[in-house]
């Protein structure tokens, strides 16, 4: 049996679209919209299967063209909502009240649940870039993917 690929959440800010890549964490990330350089989102790591809805829900949010304030509060909203563990398909619909781009892409986001909501944060935490998110975890993996880099 062939080992499942493991695919990187990358956020490209040329052209404010997310994508799943195939590279190793070391690796330079390449935007596959632009082939701009891309950096990795904090988050969890996807499989084959997730790359159609990653992408549609990427579609959906990049419609509702947020900034970086607006997709922070929407993470930490969505983070809340998780936590507090309310049904996934309550928290879908609350979401999509929120950002009505989302009414498209519901397929997407409930299929499988509560795959769609985690991929739905991974790209609100892509976009939320200028202000940092107060969730530890989300900080952390920051911290650490920014030290790859090496300082000069
Ligand atoms: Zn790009």
């Amino acid at each position: 049996m062939a080992p499942m690929a493991a695919y990187l959440p990358v956020y490209c800010s040329s052209c404010a679209h997310a994508s799943l890549s195939l590279a190793a964490a070391s690796e330079p990330q390449i935007c596959s919209f632009c082939e701009a350089s891309a950096r990795v989102v904090p988050g969890p790591i996807y499989g084959d299967g997730d790359w159609l809805a990653f992408a549609e829900i990427d579609s959906a949010v990049f419609d509702a063209e947020l900034d970086g304030g607006q997709a922070t509060t929407l993470a930490e909203e969505l983070q809340q909502l998780l936590n507090e563990k309310l049904d996934p398909q309550a928290i879908v619909q609350r979401m999509i009240q929120r950002l009505p781009t989302l009414a498209r892409i519901r397929p997407a986001l409930v299929n499988g649940l509560p795959r769609g909501l985690r991929m739905l944060m991974t790209l609100l935490v892509a976009r939320s870039r200028d202000v940092p998110l107060t969730v530890s975890e989300y900080q952390a993996a920051t911290l650490r993917a920014a030290g790859d880099d090496g300082q000069s």
